[in-house]
């Protein structure tokens, strides 16, 4: 993997990174290629990687990411920005490819549709007027939600916003699909299941509603409004993105340097 190029935050710390670490990789070989990378070095934090990720979304089966956090270890990132001398060494040794699948989201709308992508979730949230919404599970109708919204998130999302709306943490040896409820409306008259819902990586969720007016379909950094659409299909594995391993870091101790 010898041709690269870097994406780094809008901060002067990640710049200063990034200018001290091209001498460093061309004294190992590599390639500065902005048109053809096989490497994507992020710099920054996981927001970074997750930005750089759909700018390479038509090209990922041909491109690998590897992470440098200027803060602590995230998710997506395997160094430090203190650590760019190990991580030039450890470029010249061993490495694996780790790939983690995204979400593929369909919005109907009418006869249209239209293709979407996530690494971390889904979700469509109404904070305008209360949601109702059907949800399938592989086309069999399981609960009718009332309340905000829904979240669909994949392993790798788990930790993100999942988590601030108490979804369970997945390990990441596990592929699955996880729905969770936002601000759910419970009372005598009308629930919902309310806890979080995990399902096997081949499961379709679909959720669909008379009328979304209002409603927005926000998907990692990205969203879209959803007026006229009357359903959203979430399944995973259609595309993947493959993260460069050159040590191992284990799972835990990125949960443990979060909180
Ligand atoms: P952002 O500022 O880039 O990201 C928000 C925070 O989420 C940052 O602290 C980021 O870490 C962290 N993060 C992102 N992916 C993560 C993951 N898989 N596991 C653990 N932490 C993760 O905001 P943005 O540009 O809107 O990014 C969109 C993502 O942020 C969404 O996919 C969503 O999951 C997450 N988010 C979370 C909340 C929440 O928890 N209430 C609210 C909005 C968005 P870094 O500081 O390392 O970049
Ligand atoms: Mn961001």
């Amino acid at each position: 993997m010898k041709r690269y190029t870097i994406i780094c935050r809008d901060q002067e710390l990640s710049s200063l990174v990034a200018k001290n670490l091209h001498p460093k990789l061309q004294a190992i070989g590599m390639i500065h290629d902005l048109e053809q990378p096989e490497l994507i070095i992020t710099i920054g934090g996981d927001g970074t990687l997750l930005h750089a990720v759909h700018s390479f979304l038509d090209h990922l089966e041909d491109v690998a990411f590897i992470g440098l956090h200027t803060g602590t270890l995230g998710f997506f990132t395997d160094y430090t920005s203190e650590e760019i001398d190990e991580f030039v060494n450890d470029l010249q040794n061993e490495h694996r490819i780790v790939s983690t699948p995204l979400i593929h989201i369909e919005c109907f709308n009418g006869g249209l549709r239209h293709d979407l992508y996530a690494m971390n979730e889904g979700r469509i949230e109404n904070i305008i007027k209360t949601q109702t919404m059907d949800v399938y599970i592989d086309d069999e109708y399981l609960e009718k939600f009332r309340g905000n919204g829904l979240c669909v998130s994949a392993q790798i999302g788990s930790t993100a916003y999942n988590r601030s709306i108490d979804g369970a943490i997945i390990d990441s040896q596990i592929q699955a699909l996880q729905l969770t409820e936002i601000s759910g409306i419970h009372h005598k008259f009308f629930r919902s299941l309310k806890n979080p819902i995990i399902l096997h990586p081949q499961t379709k969720i679909s959720l669909r509603a008379e009328s979304f007016e209002g409603a927005m379909l926000v998907y990692d950094h990205l969203n879209i409004d959803l007026h006229k659409t009357t359903r959203v299909d979430f399944t995973l594995g259609d595309k993947e993105v493959r993260f460069l391993r050159l040590r191992p870091v284990s799972y835990f101790s990125r949960l443990r340097n979060l909180f």
